[in-house]
């Protein structure tokens, strides 16, 4: 109750003002989105469902007002800086169709840049990230119980919290095999709980892509979203330089940036790093959670999720406070 009140005093114009910059951490808030939905969804279950755009329209307003929202290609000259508004660079990871549709108009309204990572397969071929295709396969099943692919173990499914919870199981293990396995094993986790109900188009199209440029800049995300430390070389090789490729061919500019799948310290290696330095990336960001300070390693930038139940906890989070 008091730290709310507290966290509402400091989101404040005057609050930001004057307490900002001794509780603040220096250097640039680099925020993460993912999904932005349309409609307000709050049955909190659904992991598919994203961010309400009201909540993100609001968060962008705030940003508009109390910091100063910057390009991606300065972020190396404002990590030491330090000004009464912050430094403020907007993500977006795996190039959802709702960032045409729902977060682009805002940002433009706003003039506030984004830079988006793009998963190129899916602008390519279609379909679904595969970590959201096991989400909704689990989600979406009739099944009274599953039995996992890779260990036999039946999962009784009573309600839609074991359903998922299910899915986050499977993506769990999904995640820590080598990619070869993974790929077959995602296909028969799929069939055993059933074909799920077709999402529609989810993912930007090329089109798309280009007709948001105006205010975006277009990472790498690789081609089909690996966990990328579960690649041997030539497999990350090809990840790379086909995102990397189809990038500047639909675009005209060359990437330069990358976000790691998944982002955590296990899904990347030092092998990875250097793939996307001989590919010309040389930006490289993460989910471990921080503020890019002074002494930021480039090839493993930090970042903030942005998801916070109101504004004063998303000013707490912006300022490096994180869950305190
Ligand atoms: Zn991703």
């Amino acid at each position: 109750m008091i730290k709310q009140l507290v966290k509402r005093g400091f989101a404040s114009r005057w609050g930001w003002r004057l307490a900002g910059p001794i509780l603040r951490r220096p250097g640039v808030i680099v925020l993460t989105y993912h999904r932005i939905n349309g409609v307000t969804r709050d049955s909190g279950r659904d992991t598919l469902a994203g961010m309400a755009v009201e909540k993100f329209a609001a968060q962008m307003r705030w940003v508009r007002d109390h910091c100063h929202p910057i390009h991606p290609d300065e972020i190396r000259d404002h990590v030491t800086h330090r000004r009464m508004k912050p430094p403020v660079l907007v993500t977006f990871d795996d190039g959802f169709r709702d960032y045409h549709d729902l977060a682009h108009p805002i940002l433009k309204e706003l003039r506030i840049p984004a830079l988006v990572f793009v998963a190129t397969s899916f602008m390519d071929e279609g379909g679904l990230l595969w970590t959201e295709t096991v989400q909704w396969a689990a989600l979406s099943t009739k099944k009274s119980r599953v039995t996992l692919p890779w260990s036999g173990e039946q999962v009784p499914l009573p309600d839609a919290r074991a359903r998922d919870a299910l899915g986050e199981k499977a993506r769990a293990w999904l995640k820590a095999v080598p990619d070869g396995e993974r790929r077959a094993a995602v296909d028969a986790f799929v069939a055993e709980t059933g074909a799920p109900p077709d999402r529609g188009r989810e993912m930007l199209s090329w089109d798309e892509v280009r007709a948001t440029l105006d205010v975006t800049t277009y990472g790498g995300h690789s081609h089909t979203h690996p966990i990328m430390s579960r690649l041997d070389r030539a497999a990350c090789e090809r990840e790379v330089r086909t995102c990397r490729d189809r990038i500047a061919a639909e675009t005209g500019v060359t990437p330069r940036y990358f976000a790691y799948p998944n982002g955590r310290p296990a899904d990347y290696t030092a092998e990875t790093q250097a793939v996307l330095h001989d590919h010309g990336f040389d930006i490289a960001y993460t989910s471990s959670e921080g503020i890019a300070g002074a002494g930021t390693d480039w090839m493993a930038v930090k970042r903030l999720p942005s998801e916070a139940p109101q504004l004063a906890d998303f000013a707490w989070l912006a300022a490096g406070l994180m869950r305190s």
